[in-house]
Formats: C-alpha cells, structure tokens, sequence
C-alpha cells in the first residue's frame, strides 16, 4: 500500500517557457515570445526559425507587452473538470501581432461583459488546479481598465 501524502501546494506552469509567473508581490507576469531581428516578424509562443523570412538563428527572445484587442470570444456553459461554467474563451491579438487563445478574466462571465475589438491585457495566474491540488498557471485576458 502507498501512502499519498500530500506537498505543499505548488505554482506549476501549464508548459514551461510560455510566460514568466510573478515570483513576488512586486513582480508582474508577462508571456515571452521571440522576434526576428532581420525582418521583424514577431512569434509566440518563441520560434527558432523565423516563420516569415524563415532564416535561421535570429529569432531573440522578447518580453511581450501583453497588450491585444479582443478578436473574438464564445461563453462555454460546460466546463472540464477543475474549473466552473459559465467561462468565456477568447481569441486576442497581441500588439506585436500574434493571435493566441486565451480565457478572459476580470468581468461577468456573460456575452455582454465583452465587445469586439475592445483593448485586452494579459494576466498571470492560476487557471484550475491539478490532480495534486497545485495551482496551474497559465494566462489570461481582462479588459483594459479605462
Ligand atoms: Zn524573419
């Protein structure tokens, strides 16, 4: 018989290298991508090669703003375990032009919380947590404060 203990409860990024999780109250948490330095092309998560110029070895590493524009969202009514219904799915567009999905944060979890087009940034935090009880950490999109 194997006796489960449990640990202290850990902060586990969904996958490493995506985002920099805030490490004290002060720290804030950005994703990271990467950008060409030859033709300004701007991927994340980061690439190696260069998806637009396709040269090799010049993709630099590159703290990403966080700031978007909501592309479009849909609100799910069914959630997967660890998390709860109603919850809001959205595409953003980064200013430095990569598309990602993400879940929004920071408003009712209806359609009219939202508006296309409307400014978004990124937070770090926990989405749900694991079979273990450690919080998973990934991003998310809340609207611009105006
Ligand atoms: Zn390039």
């Amino acid at each position: 018989m194997t006796t489960n203990v449990p640990g202290p409860k850990k902060a586990v990024p969904l996958q490493q290298g995506l985002f920099h999780i805030p490490a004290s109250p002060g720290d804030t948490g950005y994703l990271i991508g990467s950008k060409c330095s030859n033709c300004g092309y701007v991927a994340f998560p980061r690439r190696v090669v260069c998806a637009s110029c396709v040269k090799d070895d010049t993709m630099k590493e590159l703290r990403l703003s966080g700031k978007a524009r909501l592309d479009r969202f849909t609100v799910a009514h069914q959630a997967p375990a660890g998390m709860t219904a109603p919850y809001i799915q959205a595409y953003v567009q980064l200013e430095e032009g990569p598309m990602l999905y993400t879940l929004v944060t920071g408003v009712e979890q209806k359609a009219e919380a939202l508006q296309l087009d409307q400014p978004m940034e990124a937070v770090i935090e926990k989405i749900r947590e694991d079979e273990q009880g450690n919080d998973l950490i990934a991003w998310k999109f809340r609207p611009v404060k105006r």
